[in-house]
């Protein structure tokens, strides 16, 4: 047994989630982190609004618990919300004591406070932020302690599989992992694996997230037999920048708040004919309302139009979107911009416990790719960094607790090339990336229906043989592994949204346009069922 290639914990993924588990746990544990990419490229980079916390005096956790319940439509776990609700000061405090200084102000007694905000759902100001760069405050100093830490670090390795038991009941072992600086795929063993890899925008053709958001370790758990929930309800933005070249550049709902219109290609506004707030709607309706817009008139796009405020006033509120959208060549103070509303967020995922363990043994899942219980039918702003953070550290200390009693390595299999050869059809590849992404844009997005879900649910079949068939054929590379994670999660969000037959929180259909009592409960979707 090769003793480099075997770890206590490994946790597959470097964002919030992955970064506060591998601080948090004891120092004599032997323990590596996996990164698709750079450590510092995942959705937690991008966050920009903040992270939920009750702070202010005027503010109660039972305040926080009942918005979050509310925004959930019903499908919150309460006992989860309140677990994580109550945490909130907890986390922040860590965070502050692992060096990320979040915005301040002075109160009237002139001592220096966290500054809050308030966004959309939250009944009181309880956003704790880092300017308009939350994220990135947090990634970066997260990313510093870790490297002055003894963890190791395997950055350019995507994980493939998890290495599980044949007998029941099931325990992970370990994962397969591809070498991307040389294509070489080896097994890492581990006494306890833990998926931390974040969310699966990129299922979508128009996402905010990152390109590493492909839903792997969704995947990989379904495969491995994880039990899955509530894949239906995908959070959209309703506002991204519509260019080639920006693959995720969001435009803060603020720029709506400070009278930002939506405008059609030939210059109508028209978000006031689907709701009485008009762009000052709900995101979840500006969405839909854009939405309906873009699929009647077959645009790619439509506008947002800030041109009328003064170039002065929207640099000084909005640098970064004025910033961002110049890099493209749009000048936010004198032009409308194209937009799209884009794939945001997942409340559902890999389904666990409190300490983020799934019902395979010894595999733990925290962050956006697990499904706690907290968001429900739909996320309220900022709850979803406060989840990383209570996960990681109730898995930290399940995972210690659980490695302190008696625990051995077990001997895994090496992965099996002998059957595959080089691929000489990359182009079969990129091709079923675009395919799926655009099926599920058009047929599984913001608003959806049977006949639609039932169109997707065709190709999605096929494309599922295809790229198993290629698979199976030809050797590892990482857009195959990806892809062959983002059909799975495709299968798994149309299998939900076809089994909701009511509308409720993000899940909107036009067959079923009201909410039903019946469906007062989970999506529940069991591997050993299908
Ligand atoms: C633009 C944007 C703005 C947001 N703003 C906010 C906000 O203001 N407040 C808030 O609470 N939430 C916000 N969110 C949501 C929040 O940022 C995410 O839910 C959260 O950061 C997820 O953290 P994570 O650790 O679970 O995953 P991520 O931060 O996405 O990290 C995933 C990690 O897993 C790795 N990985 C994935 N697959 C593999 C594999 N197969 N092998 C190896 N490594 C792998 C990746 O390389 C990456 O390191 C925002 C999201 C986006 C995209």
């Amino acid at each position: 047994m090769n003793n480099e290639e075997y770890y206590d914990v490994l946790i597959i993924g470097s964002g919030a989630a992955g970064l506060t588990l591998a601080l948090s746990l004891p120092d004599s544990l032997k323990v590596a982190v996996l990164s698709k990419t750079t450590i510092e490229e995942n959705a937690t980079f991008y966050a920009q609004g903040g992270i939920s916390a009750v702070i202010d005096d005027s503010d109660s956790i039972a305040a926080h618990v009942e918005d979050t319940v509310r925004t959930g439509g019903g499908l919150c776990k309460p006992e989860t919300v309140q677990f994580i609700v109550e945490r909130g000061r907890e986390s922040i405090d860590w965070l502050s004591s692992k060096g990320v200084s979040f915005s301040k102000r002075r109160s009237k007694s002139g001592r220096q406070e966290l500054h809050l905000t308030q966004e959309g759902g939250h009944s009181a100001r309880r956003v704790v932020h880092a300017a308009d760069k939350t994220g990135e405050a947090i990634e970066n100093a997260l990313v510093s302690r870790f490297r002055k830490s003894s963890v190791g670090l395997f950055e350019n390795h995507i994980a493939i599989d998890l290495i599980c038991s044949h007998s029941l009941p099931k325990r992970c072992d370990g994962v397969f992992v591809l070498d991307k600086s040389n294509n070489q795929i080896r097994s890492i063993g581990a006494k306890i694996t833990v998926l931390a890899t974040g969310g699966a925008g990129k299922v979508y053709l128009y996402t905010s997230n990152p390109d590493v958001s492909t839903g792997d370790g969704i995947a990989m758990a379904w495969r491995a037999g994880c039990r899955v929930a509530n894949m239906e309800f995908v959070q959209f933005h309703p506002t991204c920048l519509y260019h080639p070249d920006a693959k995720s550049l969001l435009l803060t709902e603020a720029l709506r708040g400070e009278g930002g219109i939506l405008r059609l290609p030939n210059g109508r506004r028209f978000a006031e004919g689907y709701h009485p707030m008009g762009e000052l709607a709900p995101r979840d309706a500006v969405a839909q309302a854009i939405d309906t817009e873009m699929k009647k008139g077959g645009y790619d796009h439509v506008y947002l139009d800030i041109s009328h405020k003064s170039e002065d006033f929207i640099k000084k509120h909005f640098p970064n979107a004025y910033e961002g959208c110049l890099r493209f060549g749009f000048d936010l103070s004198s032009q409308p911009i194209p937009i799209v509303p884009a794939a945001h967020y997942f409340c559902g995922g890999v389904v666990t416990d409190l300490k983020g363990r799934t019902n395979i043994e010894n595999l733990y899942s925290i962050g956006e790719t697990g499904c706690t219980g907290l968001h429900g039918a739909n996320r309220m702003a900022s709850n979803s960094l406060l989840e990383c953070l209570v996960l990681a550290e109730s898995s930290a200390a399940a995972i210690a607790d659980k490695l302190d009693k008696k625990s051995t390595f077990v001997k895994i299999p090496d992965w099996d090339e002998s059957l595959v050869v080089d691929s000489e059809e990359e182009v079969v590849v990129s091709h079923n990336w675009d395919e799926l992404r655009r099926v599920m844009w058009n047929y599984v997005g913001i608003v959806r229906s049977s006949s639609r879900l039932q169109k997707a649910r065709r190709r999605i079949d096929l494309l599922k043989l295809e790229i198993a068939e290629f698979y199976g054929s030809y050797k590892m590379k990482s857009d195959l592994i990806e892809l062959r994670n983002l059909v799975q999660v495709a299968d798994l969000i149309i299998k939900s949204a076809t089994h909701r037959k009511e509308s409720r929180g993000l899940h909107y259909t036009l067959d079923y346009p009201e909410s039903n009592q019946k469906y007062n409960e989970d999506t529940l979707l069991d591997p050993q069922e299908d």
